[in-house]
């Protein structure tokens, strides 16, 4: 039985006491190769494939940090746990506090985070507060405070959480039987693509892959403090797991992008939409739209020529969180549903 990406990647994982350990049996997510969108955006000679994060526990990908996390705040004799969140992080750490009996405490910025990740914090139990700020004055608050009270912060700067989301890249060596030629992803506060590239320069050192991936992350036009190398105070997008104007892990994620000979570029929320709808509508997978921003993307590397095709080409997609998390964004102003008389003959025309 598969218990958990800890016990998995044992090995690459600084964990002391099993009996410590907490987890939801994360990890472990679904890898597919797209069979229809390729050839739809004109892309040949490619195989590109999904690493869908939202079929973690609480659907996203935050899952794997937060085993690692709050099995390390166990191990430390933690009661609490605390984060800044635009929406995964909180839904995250409320459950893993849960199972181990911690009490979990989130700041989330006030009215900008998708409902169904506050209804994920509420039920697991977290006390949640709105701060009337962004998300960067949260998390500055929470750094504060986890600093002088007994509480464990349990965000990306909690270097237990880039240890456990490393095992994503272990995944898909593992199924490809080598590092994919570009890796893509969403870049928000840039945890995850410097725990990405962790991961592939590990197993490149042990022998586990001949080769390394080009880091190739996205931000959302509106908060792209990366590209264009400089804070956004109000950073605005329409994917709000990616709303950042000052990433905590900025440094590491332009190592990643250099050493990798990758790039970081931007992509608009119209982008993003486009290809969430693309990702449903041709190959059955709902993402949040922050994940999107990988196959927005990916489109638009592929529309503008960008990518070497000359030789067949290997191309993973990090889908970040489940698209169940924000419907919103699909549903807008209201549902746009015909409504029929329970009559055959008129049911019948949709057939005609
Ligand atoms: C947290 C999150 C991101 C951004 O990841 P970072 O490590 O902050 O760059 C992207 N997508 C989703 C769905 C997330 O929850």
């Amino acid at each position: 039985m598969y218990e958990g990406l800890i016990r998995k990647y044992r090995n690459y994982l600084d964990v002391q006491d099993d009996s410590k350990i907490v987890t939801l049996n994360e990890g472990n997510t679904l890898f597919l190769r797209l069979k229809n969108l390729p050839s739809a955006i004109g892309l040949k000679n490619v195989n590109v494939y999904v690493k869908f994060e939202g079929l973690n526990p609480t659907g996203s990908f935050k899952d794997r940090g937060m085993t690692m996390a709050v099995t390390k705040a166990n191990e430390n004799g933690s009661k609490a746990v605390i984060c800044a969140s635009t929406g995964n992080t909180s839904a995250s750490a409320a459950a893993y506090a849960a199972v181990s009996g911690m009490k979990a405490f989130v700041l989330i910025p006030d009215r900008k985070i998708a409902l169904g990740k506050l209804a994920q914090a509420i039920v697991y139990g977290a006390r949640v507060i709105a701060i009337d700020g962004n998300f960067d004055d949260a998390l500055n608050m929470v750094v504060r405070l986890s600093e002088t009270e007994d509480v464990t912060l349990v965000n990306s700067i909690n270097p237990f959480r880039l240890q456990g989301q490393k095992t994503a890249a272990f995944e898909i060596c593992d199924a490809l039987h080598r590092a994919p030629d570009y890796l893509m992803l969403p870049v928000g506060n840039a945890g995850n693509i410097s725990a990405y590239w962790m991961g592939f320069k590990e197993y490149y050192e042990n022998r586990e892959i001949a080769n390394l991936p080009k880091m190739t992350g996205f931000q959302a036009a509106g908060a792209a403090p990366i590209v264009e190398n400089r804070v956004i105070s109000n950073p605005e997008t329409v994917a709000t797991a990616i709303r950042i104007g000052n990433p905590a892990s900025w440094k590491l994620a332009v190592a990643a992008r250099d050493e990798s000979k990758g790039s970081i570029s931007a992509v608009t929320d119209e982008e993003i939409l486009v290809a969430q709808q693309l990702l449903a509508s041709q190959e059955g997978i709902f993402a949040e739209p922050a994940s999107c921003a990988s196959v927005a993307g990916l489109i638009k590397k592929a529309s503008a020529g960008d990518l070497e095709t000359d030789r067949p080409l290997d191309i993973v997609c990090v889908l970040t969180g489940n698209g169940l998390k924000d419907t919103s964004v699909v549903l807008k102003d209201e549902l746009k549903i015909d409504v029929f008389r329970p009559d055959l003959e008129q049911l019948r025309t949709l057939f005609h």
